[in-house]
């Protein structure tokens, strides 16, 4: 195998194929929109900037945020908010400038990059040994290997199964041209998905998803404009976006094939994503990683098994207790409330959020954690509430009625 197609010059697309080219492979990545916006957050965790430390080690326009703010909503209207201090700050890219980044990686390393869109791949030739055919602006290509890291919205399917709506995410939003120094997730009361403002060098990205088997994206728009006014947002010359976001079932994850003789799947189009965060740029950077390095080492077939000890059984895991996050109730009130209660009285449980957004915290150990620590929590929030009812570790919070 000499010749390797990537569709898709995004983070898996991209990584996938700076590592091919390394190790001596003919790659060509084909890109119908190289450095573009694409609608995102930006967000990376400390657990990306570990594993990818060039994502840090450059002069390119990015923001570190320290601090971030949980609201939780309540049907009152009557939010409860909380900021905290991150700890291992989280580094913030427009995805232009990500995107730029990554793919001119793959170029420096030979990657051929064609600015196309490809439309149909075929990778049963008629012939046995045949190779895999792309047609891209009418012109077929061959090639040996076909990396299909198309993003989420990805059609090119060789015998697998498109995304169903329930393991998608409708996401809406603005890139507002504004500065902050906080980054702020809101929680709506049992709704599956969050808002959130992330401030980037220049601008925020701001937005919400949720379940696209359960919200339209008017009820989504309806929520959108609501949060920008209660955080005194002004959409004036801002660029509204929209875009779709995997957030896979447990079966989905479990089951859907993610690669074949002569194909794979990685990122988006993998739905390597995060299905409680929608973190997703860190999965699609490792699986286009996990997925070359499968190739290099001729053993195509390991990379489904790779990305399942790596990171699959994990998000798995979290597919199961998402419910429980968005929807479920805790001594009496809902989880996300009791969260930012949690937050502002116990040092212990913010630890533990911080873990959380940096990546340092697997979901299938978080419940343990969680009931051996509860009894120190508990402890601590009742000290808090003794010492000063106004919680002193927090500051600055809103515990009454805001928004
Ligand atoms: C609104 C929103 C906010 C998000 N926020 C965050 C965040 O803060 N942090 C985080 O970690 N993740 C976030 N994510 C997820 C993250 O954006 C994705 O997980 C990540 O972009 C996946 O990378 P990818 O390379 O797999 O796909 P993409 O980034 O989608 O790249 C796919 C590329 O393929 C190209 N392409 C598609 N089809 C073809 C074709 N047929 N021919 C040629 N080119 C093609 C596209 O132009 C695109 O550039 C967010 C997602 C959304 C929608």
């Amino acid at each position: 195998m000499k010749e390797i197609s990537i569709v898709g010059g995004g983070p898996s697309g991209s990584m996938c194929g700076e590592r091919l080219a390394r190790a001596g492979y003919d790659v060509t990545i084909f890109e119908e929109r190289p450095s573009w916006e694409k609608p995102c957050g930006g967000g990376l965790t400390r657990k990306a900037i570990e594993k990818y430390p060039f994502l840090m080690d450059n002069s390119l326009p990015k923001r570190e945020v320290n601090t971030a703010e949980i609201i939780s909503g309540h049907r009152s209207g009557r939010s409860q908010r909380v900021q905290f201090d991150l700890g291992r700050p989280i580094v913030i890219y427009s995805r232009k400038v990500l995107n730029t980044l990554l793919l001119e990686r793959a170029a420096s390393a030979g990657c051929r990059v064609v600015e196309s869109r490809v439309a149909s791949v075929d990778t049963h030739g008629d012939t046995p040994g045949e190779r895999v055919r792309l047609t891209a602006r009418g012109v077929e290509h061959k090639c040996d290997f076909v990396v299909l890291a198309g993003g989420a919205r990805n059609q090119l399917l060789p015998d697998t199964t498109p995304l169903r709506p329930q393991d998608l995410e409708m996401t809406v939003g603005y890139f507002i041209p504004a500065s902050e120094d906080v980054l702020k997730i809101k929680f709506l009361p049992q709704f599956e998905g969050y808002l959130w403002s992330f401030p980037r060098a220049d601008h925020l990205s701001v937005g919400i998803c949720g379940k696209m088997a359960e919200y339209s994206s008017q009820t989504l728009r309806e929520h959108l404009e609501r949060f920008v006014n209660e955080e005194g947002l002004s959409i004036h010359g801002a660029q509204f976006f929209a875009h779709v976001l995997p957030a896979p079932e447990a079966d989905t994850i479990h089951h859907r094939r993610v690669a074949g003789k002569n194909w794979a799947l990685a990122g988006d189009a993998a739905a390597c994503t995060d299905p409680i965060t929608g973190e997703g740029l860190y999965y699609a950077l490792r699986s286009g990683d996990l997925l070359a390095e499968a190739l290099i080492q001729a053993a195509p077939e390991a990379y489904s098994a790779q990305l399942w000890t790596e990171f699959s059984e994990d998000l798995e895991f979290a597919a199961r207790i998402a419910r429980v996050l968005f929807r479920g109730q805790f001594l009496g009130a809902a989880v996300t409330t009791r969260m930012v209660q949690f937050l502002r009285r116990s040092p212990t449980f913010r630890e533990l959020v911080r873990d959380i957004f940096s990546g340092s915290q697997s979901y299938r150990t978080l419940k343990r954690r969680l009931w051996s620590q509860l009894g120190g929590t508990l402890a601590e929030i009742a000290r808090s509430m003794f010492e000063s009812p106004a919680a002193p570790h927090a500051e600055p919070y809103s515990a009454g009625p805001s928004n």
